[in-house]
């Protein structure tokens, strides 16, 4: 028996409503194992509400309420009533960087059913998983303010690029190039404009593909990545980018692939020393909060990730499998892909679909 030690941190808005149903399909998937596999689930009630009560988005020993579990599950932070600044920094930021998850991997695929805004690009021809540098750069958090409120005012925000963290970032993305089928991938810098910590991390770039040689790499500006990510999907594989570069593309990706509510994220720690963490891209999207159209599937291939980080990889195959075979069927689209199908009709479809495929579930 297989049993594993889930933090769910729902956080706010549609993270709610996400969470609980990821919850759901988690644990028809272990009903389908015949014990083999098992979640305990601890859901921690941070985020807007906690801030409300307590003056702060998470508790001072939070972090540590969540390093002996074996993963992290998290919905969104973000509140109209406080600014996007603290509840970034004081939840999501806090974990990924106080548990050293800094390789943020989301894939990108157009999933069976879906209709992508691509229209000459063919569901094979856009297949990507882009790697996000998670604890640096852009977002390393220093700066600072100076003769606040007077005319004269400044700000200075800050991006440090470290030797070592470019190093393990670029290593990350080549290592998981090198594990996939076509072995490319594509370094996102802006070096001809920003000439310092840009051309590091080239230079870093260069240094650590000698290690990877079945490798095949190129580099790309950030600018020109867009329209190639849109005129050429097929010529794109594994992408590395810096934190603010990452972020901007992956949204990109996450439309070029049908919805926000599709795309899932990871926050790993690949040493394994601190739990990684799980969420879907979308954010709270407090528009759509509490109406029960918030599209779960963004979460339910989070959750296959988590499960492929736990080395169930059959689970996550079983999982994916089900989600496919419900977003092939259009009666069962969010409004966000243009259907009616609420949160609960999609999961209450997924755990259909992982039931019916129910054989038992082997070693891992
Ligand atoms: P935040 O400020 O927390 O980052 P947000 O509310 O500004 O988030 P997102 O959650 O990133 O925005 O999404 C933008 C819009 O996309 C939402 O307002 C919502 O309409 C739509 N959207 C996002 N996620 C989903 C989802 N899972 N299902 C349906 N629609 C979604």
């Amino acid at each position: 028996m297989r049993r594993y030690r889930i933090a769910l941190v729902p956080g706010d808005g549609i993270g709610k409503e996400v969470i609980p149903a990821g919850r759901q399909v988690l644990e028809a998937l272990a009903a389908t194992t015949s014990g083999a596999l098992e979640f305990a689930f601890e859901s921690y009630p941070w985020g807007g509400d906690y801030y409300r009560a307590h003056g702060v988005m998470m508790p001072a020993d939070g972090l540590e309420a969540l390093k002996d579990k074996d993963a992290i599950l998290f919905g969104s932070a973000g509140d109209p009533e406080i600014p996007d600044h603290i509840t970034l920094w004081g939840l999501r930021l806090k974990i990924c960087q106080g548990l050293d998850q800094y390789a943020n991997v989301r894939p990108t695929r157009i999933l069976p059913g879906i209709d992508a805004p691509l229209k000459r690009c063919r569901p094979e021809d856009l297949d990507w998983v882009i790697v996000r540098e998670n604890t640096e750069g852009e977002y390393s958090g220093a700066g600072g303010r100076v003769h606040k409120g007077f005319p004269m005012e400044v700000a200075a925000e800050v991006s440090v690029m470290t030797r070592a963290g470019v190093e393990r970032i670029q290593r990350y993305a080549f290592q998981l190039a090198a594990s996939r089928p076509r072995k490319m991938l594509t370094v996102v810098t802006k070096s001809n404009a920003q000439r310092h910590a840009m051309v590091m991390w080239d230079e870093i770039a260069a240094e650590v593909a000698r290690d990877f040689p079945g490798v095949k790499w190129d580099k790309e500006m950030v600018d020109a990545m867009t329209a190639r990510m849109v005129n050429r999907p097929a010529s794109l594989d594994t992408i590395v980018a810096t934190n603010l570069h990452a972020d901007i593309l992956t949204d990109l990706a996450a439309a070029l692939a049908g919805s926000l509510g599709i795309a899932p994220t990871a926050n790993i720690n690949p040493e394994r020393v601190h739990p990684s963490m799980f969420e879907p891209i979308h954010g709270s999207a407090f528009d759509i909060m509490g109406k029960g159209t918030a599209n779960p599937v963004a979460t339910f291939w989070t959750a296959a990730m988590m499960l492929e980080h736990l080395g169930e990889n059959e689970a996550a195959r079983r999982l994916m499998k089900a989600v496919e075979t419900v977003t092939a069927n259009p009666k069962l689209h969010t409004r966000d892909l243009g259907g009616t199908a609420t949160t609960a009709d999609v999961t209450d479809a997924v755990c259909s679909a992982i039931s019916a495929a129910r054989t038992p579930l082997a070693t891992a």
